[in-house]
């Protein structure tokens, strides 16, 4: 159909969801699509350029378009006509197929970064070649996202040819592919995949240590194909890696036995102030004896000195009733946390990096082995990353609402090609669902006898076989189709097949999304199938002739079949139940009808289905005797319909209520998330590594000078056990002086920094910052997401009486990253100017690199490699300096070179200037949002105490609690009082 043409197939939006939407919003979409049709106009008035472009042209002609664009000489919406052209030229001489008009204004819809709503059949899949092409003109990576694997091989394949032939790259990502396999395919100018690979390799290249390892280098363009499906039915469960911690439980006990054998100030020695407890030299060699090993610092053993200090912790500064107690819960008895300011129980909750074990092993239980989160994010968190997205499906209008609050994205009507011819057939209802599923059994036994195909949809699994099993009763010939089958391939064949003659195809909602479904049968299956039964093979060079008669014999077939099936009034949707989406009702419908054929389409409802019993129960039951409904009467009842679509919209409210309470918890995490992952991409590009490690040494000396106020030999001990060195007398004592200044100290750390700095030369530097920073980030975060499941854990016990959990998550979600950056800095401070490179003496000898020269770089590179195998730091060093130091060790003996990132090009250096600014503006802002919550929280407390108070005045003991829990009071708010 041409354009003018066009405003008059708005009839196609005659369907259901179309009336709905026509009624809402239907003129202003209309006025939408046609503020379009200038471009329509100047992508048509091109077609006789294109044809007249030699291949060769059409390749210079994307060239000189891609470097007007990178150049910023020209913009991607100046060049929308003739790229459009284009693709549309290239889809002709290579697929055979033209973009009809429509499919234009759908890749318009979704290069704007809006949703195209085009009905199934409408050919969505060539719709997106458009956009993609377009948007790949800047040289950035573009996304489309399929809901499977066998989706995106299939669309891949399909739509290469157009890009190819236009000079693209193009590859499809699988979930079984290797790194190495998936870093040429992001390679390519556009990128198919599914959802759940893009957004694992998002959280896996956060895990990776070398920049040359990571796949998507930016999040630029992407289009969601089946949108509702991924951003809606999806986003209800986030992303998870996660992995066994790595702790096993011997390990506690036999640190639990050392640790109880171990002399206090002989040993290891207990900060009280700091909670901490720490191994002298003693100490270590003791317990290197004990555990059975030559020495804690070879591979493998790097981890016993923490195990034994937290053992030790747990025996001398946690006592049982009061930092904890023991009490039965489920599982038999738990070490719960008390709070420590309030008393309070803290349920569920507990203490990070094996504290929490080695407390339980203390008391004679068996530690809690743990699968712990790794790395997560929510798909909406994901995709709203992305500069631009757009989706197309559908079915979409139906949650407008929520793509526009959620993901910022409009959602646009398009016009069907040629005007739809489904006949939507009102309701039937039935008494009880015995009836219902009889008359339904009824119906496809008639259809099948009259030959008319049909695709039965079920809400669930079990439905679908109950109905198979009455086909079977009857003798009908059927295929079923549910998340049982588990093969998306498979899957799809059947699906593809659904339109041929006297087929019945039972399925779930769901099943076989995204295969078109042909009327007359599947033309590709049949002629593999006809070729099978004589024998011949296609690309058999002398088989070509007979080959090419019997794909003619196939064809003429297929089309007479077609025509057949047509003239039975095309392909019957019968739906045995309301979903409790509209949306999903809608594709079942969106079946029927492809490409102006016609279709029928209708649902069997009863009075007993799921939706008319939660939400209409006494209703019902006054409706069947007041209309005196018979054995297997049905009616055909508007009121039936209208209040399933009522309660459907309450489900779907519902629905959105809880994606809505997710992304709202997901939220701290994701702030959180975005700040750890960025901090760490600028460490692994190795932007002003420099800067960030001397801002974090200075940040751990403020809070240790805080910490030893009026203490000068405090703040001493804290300098040797860190740095290795002591202050001057008067330099400590300057800094620890209620108004004293640090001056004196940071001036003799930067000293020490610059002579190691010099020592081992500015490269090697660098490196090893990056290292520390890198291990020092990664394993605090894992630790915070461990700390943050188990406050998602223990907030959602504590959601009673009128404390508001998801306030209380945030605050401390709040508390717990700030010390999450106080570790990773402490961590830092400890090691970064400790780690020693071979042949150095301790102190400050001449380094080996300073006797390379310079002009030799790849030699003394390689050389110096091979001499500065990293040694342990002499002096006293903090156990976890040790372990650190092993690992580096570890690594290096292991792979012949040192575990470090390779030091980024001056552009990359230069493009993260700002990030040092920014993390300190976030801290700031960070720090006064969490005053706020507090002192919101602070007054909500006192409201809350007053309320209470009032409650509790006269209640009895038995009484049951006011707070609403059901308990009774002296189990509850009661409890201990008289
Ligand atoms: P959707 O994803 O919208 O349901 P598909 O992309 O699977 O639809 O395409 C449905 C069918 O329509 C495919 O068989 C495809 O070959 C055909 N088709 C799409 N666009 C055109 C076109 N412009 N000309 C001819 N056939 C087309
Ligand atoms: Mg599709």
């Amino acid at each position: 159909m041409d354009w003018d043409n066009l405003s008059d197939s708005f009839s196609g939006l005659g369907n259901q969801a179309g009336r709905f939407f026509k009624g809402v919003f239907g003129s202003a979409n209309e006025r939408a699509v046609k503020t379009l049709n200038p471009l329509i106009k100047a992508t048509n008035d091109l077609e006789s350029w294109a044809e007249g472009l030699s291949h060769e042209e059409c390749l210079a002609k994307t060239e000189e378009m891609r470097k007007a664009i990178q150049a910023g000489e020209t913009t991607l919406d100046d060049c929308l006509p003739e790229a459009f052209a284009l693709v549309r030229e290239a889809s002709k001489r290579v697929l055979g197929m033209r973009h009809y008009d429509v499919q234009l204004v759908g890749g318009i819809v979704m290069h704007r970064g809006s949703i195209a709503e085009m009905m199934t059949g409408e050919g969505k899949t060539l719709v997106a070649t458009l956009p993609l092409y377009l948007n790949a003109l800047t040289g950035k990576p573009c996304f489309l996202i399929t809901v499977n694997d066998y989706l995106a091989r299939r669309d891949c394949a399909w739509m290469a040819p157009i890009f190819e032939y236009l000079g693209l790259t193009v590859g499809a990502i699988q979930s079984n592919m290797s790194p190495w396999d998936r870093q040429p395919i992001y390679a390519c100018d556009i990128v198919y995949g599914t959802n759940n690979e893009f957004g694992f390799d998002y959280l896996r290249d956060n895990m990776k240590t070398r920049v040359e390892e990571q796949v998507q280098k930016e999040l630029y363009f992407a289009i969601v194909d089946e949108v509702d499906s991924i951003l809606i039915d999806e986003a209800r469960t986030p992303l998870i890696i996660s992995g066994p911690a790595e702790e096993s439980s011997d390990k506690y006990k036999l640190a639990d036995q050392i640790a109880c054998s171990l002399v206090k100030d002989e040993h290891f020695e207990v900060k009280e102030k700091e909670r901490s407890a720490h191994l002298l030299e003693a100490g270590i060699i003791e317990a290197e004896k004990l555990v059975g090993v030559d020495s804690f610092y070879t591979p493998g053993n790097e981890e016993w000195p923490h195990f034994i200090e937290n053992a030790l912790r747990a025996h001398n500064l946690y006592t049982k009733d009061k930092e904890y107690v023991v009490e039965d819960r489920d599982k038999g008895p738990e070490v719960i946390i008390v709070d420590e300011f309030t008393g309070r129980k803290m349920e569920g909750r507990r203490w990070s990096d094996g504290l929490h074990q080695a407390v339980e092993v203390s008391e004679g239980l068996t530690p809690r082995q743990e699968n712990q989160t790794l790395a997560t994010i929510t798909y909406q968190n994901y995709f709203r990353m992305f500069e631009k997205l757009s989706g197309m499906t559908g079915t979409a209008i139906t949650e407008a609402g929520e793509f526009h609050k959620i993901y910022s994205l409009d959602v646009v009507s398009i016009p069907t090609n040629l005007p739809i011819a489904r006949d939507d057939a009102n309701d039937l209802v039935y008494r009880t669902e015995r009836e219902k599923w009889n008359a339904i059994s009824d119906e496809i036994g008639r259809m099948n006898e009259r030959g008319q195909p049909v695709l039965v949809g079920t809400t669930s699994v079990e439905k679908s076989e109950h109905l198979s099993g009455l086909l079977k009763e009857r003798g009908i010939e059927h295929a079923v189709l549910n998340a049982k089958i588990g093969h998306w391939e498979r899957e799809a064949n059947i699906v593809a097949l659904a339109g041929d003659r006297s087929s019945v195809t039972v399925a779930t909602n769901m099943a076989g999304r995204g295969t078109d479904i042909k009327l007359g049968g599947n033309f590709e299956y049949r002629l593999e199938k006809a070729l099978k039964e004589k024998g011949l093979e296609i690309g058999n060079e002398e088989q070509l002739e007979e080959i090419a008669k019997i794909r003619e014999e196939v064809r003429a077939q297929c089309e007479a079949d077609e025509r057949d099936v047509l003239e039975l009034g095309g392909l019957y949707v019968l739906g045995t139940e309301r979903h409790e989406s509209r949306r999903i009702d809608n594709q079942l419908r969106g079946r029927a009808g492809r490409q102006g054929n016609v279709g029928v389409s209708r649902f069997f409802l009863s009075l007993e289905d799921d939706l008319m019993r939660i939400f209409y129960r006494d209703w019902v039951s006054k409706m069947m005797e007041r209309l005196g409904m018979t054995e297997g009467q049905e009616i055909e009842s508007g009121m039936v319909t209208r209040a399933i679509a009522k309660a459907q919209k309450k489900v779907e409210d519902r629905n959105f209520e809880i994606r809505k309470s997710l992304l709202e918890y997901d939220e701290v995490m994701d702030q959180q998330r975005k700040e750890i992952y960025g901090t760490r991409q600028d460490v692994l590009e190795a932007v002003e590594t420099k800067d960030k490690v001397l801002m974090m040494i200075e940040r751990a000396v403020m809070r240790a000078i805080a910490a030893n106020l009026e203490d000068p030999e405090g703040l001493n001990g804290w300098m040797g056990r860190t740095f290795a060195i002591q202050l001057e007398k008067d330099v400590a004592v300057a800094a620890t002086e209620p108004k004293g200044s640090p001056d004196g100290v940071l001036k003799a750390i930067e000293e020490l920094y610059e002579q190691r700095e010099s020592a081992v030369t500015e490269e090697l530097m660098r490196r090893m910052e990056q290292y520390v920073l890198l291990n020092a980030i990664d394993s605090r975060w894992k630790d915070h997401l461990k700390a943050i499941d188990a406050l998602k854990a223990g907030i959602g016990l504590r959601g009673y009486g009128q404390v508001d959990p998801k306030m209380e998550y945030k605050k401390e979600g709040f508390e717990l990253f700030s010390k999450l950056y106080e570790a990773i800095e402490d961590e830092v401070a400890s090691l970064v100017l400790r780690i020693r490179a071979k042949g150095e003496e301790d102190g400050d000898a001449e380094a080996p690199q300073a006797r390379v020269s310079a002009g030799a770089e790849a030699a003394a590179r390689a050389a110096s490699q091979q001499t500065q195998q990293p040694q342990l730091p002499p002096a006293q060093v903090t156990p976890i300096g040790k372990r650190m130091a092993a690992r580096f060790q570890a690594e290096f003996e292991r792979t012949g070179e040192l575990p470090l990132p390779k030091p980024p090009s001056a552009e990359e250096q230069k493009k993260r200037q700002s990030a040092l600014r920014s993390l300190q503006l976030q801290q700031q802002a960070e720090l006064r949002a969490k005053q706020q919550a507090e002192a919101e929280e602070r007054q909500r407390k006192a409201q809350e105490e007053a309320a209470m108070k009032e409650k509790l005045d006269g209640i009895g003991r038995n009484d049951p609690c006011p707070c609403g829990s059901g308990k009774k009071y002296k189990k509850c708010h009661g409890q201990g009082k008289p």
